[in-house]
């Protein structure tokens, strides 16, 4: 019998949490819920995982070649890359300023008065960048997020809101999706807001959306979601619905920005429209996320959001778990409101003000993520077959992730078998 050769090998990891429930070679509750395995390993080759169990077996499955890159993983903690399932990451310019007026409790109406802030600011500066200036940027944002560990990332469009402007945010998506090795799918967000030159022509904009955006964008398959931001100054409960639904006929599935800032009936059309997710839900009274549970619409949570705009009311993500509900975790990367491009602090947040467990949020970060932008056979847990996308971490334990705030131990970061940090 010939032994395979593989590019790559990590053994003896202290804890190896494969999120594959039935794998855990542990008896106790939460760990086999991260299907931990003590002692384990994974062998990777052409970029996925060809074994994975306890390391004595693992190597016994191979031949380690010359070439076969080792990971010594005593004392640390093995888990799949982070999927960061909702971020705005191609934009140009930031927005400290108006980051520090919030925090003074300035009304945003008197904040949007003064020069460089608000959405549209950035939606001014993005249309002026060329696509080369824009990929320069959205590259550093990327690799911000890697370095925390993430290898797999939904980019939203949304700061271009016009066809040309849109087509340029997504085809930068999509060129991250082909020439790097972290997993890239993208989301079309013309319904972002209204830009100033429909002002007071709303109606206008959404024909243009329904009428010109969607089609060309479908057609360019330049886009694998359609989303819309439902909130009051934004789009409409019949807005975003009638958006939803005709992006879908385009085959382009439904997201939604819902009851972020207010109850604005977001949850409620995630679930008439069968959204894959609806995202934000710091406002949704529990009988519209009964009627996500019920039409299996993903509740994904983005605490730095509430965090940086004035942390005083977060998602009830206990609720939500107890409901029933399938919750995921983002950081919602943008330049108006949560500039953190780190997983490990989203599930540090989810643990503290959301009141998720650890596995929950650790999952979360990871199977439930990748559920939420539909790459769940190939990435989010770590089983034979699947894509090698996976984090040592510098810690002993899985508690570590939470509580460990802010300090980066994300030591090594393989995406489809290239290593992208450390070794
Ligand atoms: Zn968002």
């Amino acid at each position: 019998m010939e032994f395979p050769v593989p590019d790559l090998i990590i053994i003896n990891a202290n804890e190896l949490l494969t999120l594959s429930f039935g794998m855990s070679t542990e008896e106790k509750e939460s760990e086999k819920k991260l299907g931990l395995i003590r002692d384990g390993a994974i062998a990777v080759k052409n970029g996925r995982i060809i074994n994975i169990g306890r390391t004595d077996d693992v190597i016994k499955s191979v031949k380690i070649g010359k070439d076969t890159r080792q990971f010594d993983a005593s004392k640390k903690v093995v888990m799949p890359g982070f999927v960061d399932p909702h971020t705005h990451l191609v934009f140009k310019g930031t927005r400290e300023k108006e980051f520090i007026l919030k925090q003074q409790g300035i009304p945003m109406q008197k904040i949007l008065k003064e020069e460089n802030t608000g959405i549209i600011s950035t939606v001014r500066w993005t249309r002026k960048a060329s696509f080369e200036e824009l990929l320069e940027e959205t590259r550093l944002h990327l690799s911000a997020l890697v370095d925390w560990g993430t290898t797999t990332v939904e980019i939203k469009s949304g700061y271009g809101l016009n066809l040309e402007e849109e087509i340029k945010i997504l085809k930068i998506a999509n060129y991250l999706k082909e020439y790097t090795s972290v997993n890239v799918r993208s989301t079309l967000l013309a319904a972002h807001i209204i830009p100033p030159e429909y002002h007071m022509r709303d109606e206008k904009y959404v024909e243009l959306i329904v009428e010109d955006i969607i089609p060309i964008i479908a057609k360019n398959e330049l886009a694998d979601f359609n989303d819309v931001y439902c909130e009051k100054g934004a789009f409409t409960r019949e807005q975003s619905k009638r958006i939803l639904q005709i992006g879908k006929k385009f085959g382009l599935k439904p997201k939604i920005h819902a009851d972020e800032l207010s109850d604005s009936g977001g949850a409620e059309v995630a679930a008439q429209v069968g959204a894959v997710s609806a995202d934000h839900l710091v406002y949704t009274d529990e009988s519209a996320l009964k009627k996500m549970r019920d039409a299996n619409v993903i509740a994904v949570l983005l605490p730095l959001t509430t965090f940086s705009v004035d942390g005083s009311k977060f998602a009830d993500g206990r609720k939500m778990a107890d409901v029933g509900l399938t919750v995921a975790l983002g950081t919602d990367y943008n330049p108006g409101t949560s500039m953190c491009p780190s997983m490990p602090v989203v599930i540090s947040f989810a643990v503290v003000r959301l009141k998720l467990t650890v596995e929950e949020a650790i999952i979360g970060a990871t199977l439930n993520a990748a559920r939420a932008i539909g790459l769940e056979k190939e990435v989010g847990s770590l089983e034979r077959g699947k894509r090698a996308n996976i984090n040592i971490l510098n810690i002993r334990h899985y508690e570590g992730i939470p509580y460990r705030i802010g300090e980066n131990y994300v030591e090594t970061v393989i995406s489809n078998g290239d290593i992208l940090k450390g070794g």
